[in-house]
């Protein structure tokens, strides 16, 4: 039998210690790289060596689960990701490309939350990687579609995760009698690093958890919410906004375990592939247009009815139900998959090996003095699927500098670029280091060939409100 060491079953709030197998740190594909000194297995769980194995073994069932459906068979930079535990005391975890960073959240003298001390916020931030893998041209479109489902895959990954451990799956199903789009500790993200941080930042997590996959929220233009607000509303916020996408996701797990009754942990381990299989060939052959969870959402309704006949109306009553698609598009995708053009296999290898398009945005507002360049979500015209008004009509289709600028003025508005040697004599040199105010900088101003370009530097997934100032 395999050594075995003690990890959190889920999170550090709502679970027991459980017996897991000691992973192998140094195993390929998808191979980790811990920063030395390599720390023995310790059961006290106060200890950096117990945080230490729970995140291994964590991080290696996340990897060991999205694995066999990412194509490459490595994350976006090569073999090898770095993780850092325990790199400062901010409410924050973040993936830069090259590594999963970990903070710590302090709530008083000698007292800390660790994000890393949770398999949630660790298959969060695996998730972000893994995304990344599968689709890199996320990662710099001015899309603000494209960054919530960003956020939205990296909860699903934590969801999905948990379903990994045997007495997870047992305890949901008995606790929940099968049903599982409920309020439980499945759906509550990251309980113990969320509860905390919504008692120092209110706004920025709810009561009990980081965000709820069980939630009510409903989609509507990014650009029509507002910037921020508490977390029982929807804001234009990526975290916020990825609740729609995550809820719809969540729901359609549930409906596919409804589907061949009885509901049986094996059935339910069984769902979870068929639900990664279906999100990776989506986000494989979906454009990053920017209606981009409609984009996702046809190809994963028409992946799902591929699959399995009975997926169809689940997934199509999930994706609807919360506005991601419009009832005429649902319909007439469902009826017609090729009017959704581009699902060829061609197209989809020509999109990952062409250059983006940049799009030149006027930039004195920002206070700089030459044009600024962004990559451009993809042209709507290459996909029929379109979100829904609140009257379930379809939306029309955005334009794409149009889309961008939105994007790109809200990064600026909340003092999220670094703008490193760029900018007047107010904002030259404005960056997290030097301004602490600034916090974590998600983008950074850089030349390219000549020309200045917004290139995002890491996505960040904790507190926000200290960038107002306080
Ligand atoms: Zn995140």
């Amino acid at each position: 039998m395999a050594e075995q060491i003690q990890i959190w079953e889920n999170d550090p709030a709502s679970s027991g210690l459980i017996s897991a197998a000691k992973p192998n740190i140094k195993r390929l594909p998808f191979r980790y790289t811990f920063p030395p000194p390599a720390l023995a297995p310790d059961p006290d769980t106060t200890t950096p060596n117990f945080r230490y194995w729970n995140a291994a073994e964590a991080l290696r069932r996340g990897a060991d689960f999205w694995g066999p459906a990412v194509p490459d068979q490595q994350w976006f930079g090569g073999p090898d990701l770095e993780v850092r535990l325990n790199v400062g005391i901010r409410w924050n975890a973040n993936y830069d490309r090259r590594a999963l960073n970990f903070y710590r959240g302090q709530l008083g003298p000698g007292s800390f939350v660790y994000a890393a001390g949770s398999a949630d916020m660790l298959c969060h931030e695996l998730g972000h990687a893994i995304l990344d893998a599968v689709q890199p041209q996320l990662w710099n479109s001015g899309n603000a579609e494209a960054v919530a489902f960003h956020e939205s895959f990296g909860d699903v990954s934590a969801i999905l995760c948990a379903l990994q451990i045997e007495t997870m799956r047992n305890f949901i199903l008995t606790s929940t009698n099968g049903n599982i789009y409920c309020n439980s500790r499945l759906s509550r993200i990251a309980e113990q690093f969320g509860t905390a941080l919504h008692a120092i930042f209110p706004d920025d997590a709810d009561q009990d958890c980081l965000r709820n996959a069980w939630n009510p929220f409903c989609y509507a233009p990014p650009a029509s919410l507002p910037p921020m607000g508490p977390s029982s509303i929807l804001t234009a916020r990526s975290h916020s906004f990825s609740r729609v996408f995550t809820g719809a996701v969540f729901e359609a797990l549930a409906g596919m375990l409804a589907v061949h009754p009885p509901a049986t942990p094996d059935r339910l381990r069984d769902v979870t592939f068929e639900m990664r299989d279906i999100m990776i060939e989506a986000v494989r052959s979906a454009l990053v247009v920017p209606q981009y969870y409609a984009s996702v959402a046809a190809k994963m309704m028409l992946a799902a009815a591929a699959r399995n006949e009975a997926y169809r109306a689940v997934f199509r009553d999930a994706f609807v139900g919360r506005l991601i698609l419009s009832l005429e598009v649902a319909a007439n995708i469902l009826s017609s998959p090729t009017a959704d053009e581009d699902t060829g296999v061609a197209g989809e290898v020509a999109r990952h090996t062409d250059r983006p398009t940049f799009g030149v945005l006027p930039s004195s507002h920002y206070g700089l003095d030459q044009p600024l360049h962004i990559e451009l979500p993809a042209d709507p015209v290459g996909t029929a699927a379109r979100s829904a008004t609140r009257d379930g009509k379809s939306i029309a289709p955005l334009n794409v500098e149009e889309a961008a600028m939105t994007f790109v003025d809200r990064l600026f508005m909340r003092g999220r670029v670094d703008y490193g040697e760029f900018g007047g004599k107010d904002h030259k040199g404005d960056k997290a280091s030097k301004n602490p105010s600034r916090g974590d900088s998600t983008h950074r101003l850089e030349l390219v060939d000549d020309q200045l370009c917004l290139r995002r530097i890491r996505i960040c997934c904790g507190q926000c409100t200290a960038l107002r100032g306080s």
